[in-house]
């Protein structure tokens, strides 16, 4: 105890005055949320289905989380600050620097997949805010995927997944299917650093919680800065110069979000993630308020797929987190104008705070991994979701033919529609996303001419992306469908 005391003692006192601290209430349900909104606390983050809410006060006034929970808990320094030893290289996550550096090297090591880093624009301060494209030299149409990180100053684990997650395409490419598959059919676009003027404050000994960017006087929070619905109203958006979630003075007031959007629009992604920390989640519009897309049967297939092995929790913000936030870049990404819609998610990996691998490569590996599987997975079925038809050999109208599946998503039972000129040879095969047969429906039944497939999924089988082919003669068609557990 004594040990501790002193050791409590000795951090106050290198601590500096504007030190704040990550306070976890436990027992959070919505009213909590809502207190802390119109207190105007900052929320670090929250995860309502596990009933926990963490927020930043100033160090020395840490007790007043009791005010709501009394149920509470000082997180540790690591998770809110760099330590003394990690300032300047953020310790193992990639100070700006390094982060640089990297993009360069792996452009020049993998120059046949990676294109040379190139600016989209630039911070408040001046400094270029980078873009790396990668795709193979295989031909033909490649629809767009779009990876961003740390519009948040404070999340840089979102940058760790980027770095993982393209050194796995160029390292895998041409002996695993997918990243083959995904360089080879798409370009994907990772802008690893957006806020880098605070990101770099955040490095240094004033800070460790910037989240806004450095327009005077304190920053706009650039995740409220958005042209959709900007403003729409003040829940988790505050029309406040001072507060953490300052939207700005109008839409896309700031340069860090005018460079994304102009890039956005210009390569028109069809799906991508914009990665924030921390909490352990995955997010989809719309987060301005509680409606849904018209895509959300969609989404939430998707979604379940995707964290299938994380376990992430999934759903809108105000649904996970118990409050709304308009000016997103997910809601934009989705909904705004200027593109088409793109199939856009905000994961928060579940970092411990904000800095919390720091000095723990264990911690970032795991992370990066468990956000891999949902990378690979967005990338790979994204481009053949929209109503893929693959047709080989002589398919004749009339004497073979295969309708989509129906209901898409399928939750039980499913079918398509299906005309053969003989029953001879005909073959039904349903694939999951690996190429691996998961069910032969019987073709017992079938006669010449028009037939109705129905088949049933395999009780054991995850949601995801699934595929069923008909070969028929020399020629065969494939559907693609989402099972929804
Ligand atoms: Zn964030």
């Amino acid at each position: 105890m004594k040990h501790l005391v002193l050791a409590m003692l000795a951090l106050a006192i290198v601590l500096p005055a504007s030190a704040e601290r990550l306070v976890r209430l436990y027992d959070a349900v919505p009213s909590t949320v809502q207190a802390l909104l119109a207190d105007h606390i900052d929320i670090a983050a929250a995860n309502l289905r596990e009933g926990w809410v963490d927020i930043c006060l100033p160090d020395r006034e840490t007790d007043r989380a009791s005010l709501y929970s009394s149920r509470n808990e000082v997180l540790p320094l690591e998770w809110g600050m760099l330590l003394d030893e990690n300032r300047g290289n953020a310790g193992y996550y990639y100070s700006w620097e390094e982060n640089n550096a990297f993009w360069a090297t792996f452009a020049a090591a993998h120059s046949d997949l990676v294109d040379t880093p190139v600016s989209i624009g630039t911070t408040v301060q001046g400094r270029p805010i980078n873009m790396v494209m990668m795709t193979s030299n295989a031909g033909g149409y490649k629809p767009a995927l779009l990876f961003t990180a740390m519009v948040h100053a404070r999340e840089p684990i979102g940058t760790s997944v980027l770095i993982d997650f393209a050194n796995w395409l160029a390292t895998s490419y041409g002996s695993d299917t997918m990243a083959t598959w995904i360089l080879d059919h798409t370009r994907v676009y990772f802008i690893p650093i957006v806020n880098i003027d605070s990101y770099i404050l955040n490095c240094n000994p004033a800070g460790g919680m910037i989240r806004k960017n450095q327009s005077p006087p304190d920053g706009v929070d650039l995740n409220r800065n958005f042209a959709y619905m900007w403003g729409y109203d003040d829940q988790g958006s505050s029309p406040d110069p001072y507060s953490d979630t300052y939207r700005g003075p109008s839409a896309a007031s700031e340069p860090e979000t005018q460079a994304v959007q102009n890039f956005l629009n210009s390569i028109q992604p069809i799906a991508g993630m914009h990665y924030h920390s921390y909490g352990g989640y995955l997010l989809r519009p719309f987060g301005y308020n509680n409606s849904n897309t018209p895509d959300e049967a969609t989404y939430a297939s998707w979604s379940s797929a995707m964290t299938q092995y994380n376990g992430y929790a999934h759903g809108q913000c105000g649904d996970v987190l118990g409050y709304n936030a308009n000016g997103d870049a997910v809601d934009w990404s989705y909904a705004g104008s200027g593109h088409p819609k793109m199939m856009a998610f905000t994961p928060e990996v579940d970092d411990n705070g904000f800095w919390g691998g720091q000095s723990d490569t264990t911690l970032i590996a795991n992370l990066c991994a468990e956000c891999r599987y949902m990378n690979k997975w967005l990338c790979f079925n994204a481009p053949q979701f929209v109503g893929v038809e693959e047709e080989s050999g002589s398919v004749v109208p009339g004497a073979f033919f295969m309708g989509p599946v129906t209901p898409n998503p399928v939750t039980g039972q499913a079918g398509f529609s299906l005309t053969v000129p003989s029953v001879q040879g005909v073959e039904i095969a349903v694939f999951d996303i690996t190429g691996r047969i998961v069910s032969e429906p019987g073709t017992a039944g079938l006669r010449p001419g028009e037939n109705t497939v129905s088949f049933l999924m395999p009780d054991d089988l995850p949601s995801g992306v699934y595929s069923v082919r008909v070969s028929c003669g020399g020629a065969s068609s494939r559907m693609l469908f989402t099972l929804l557990r």
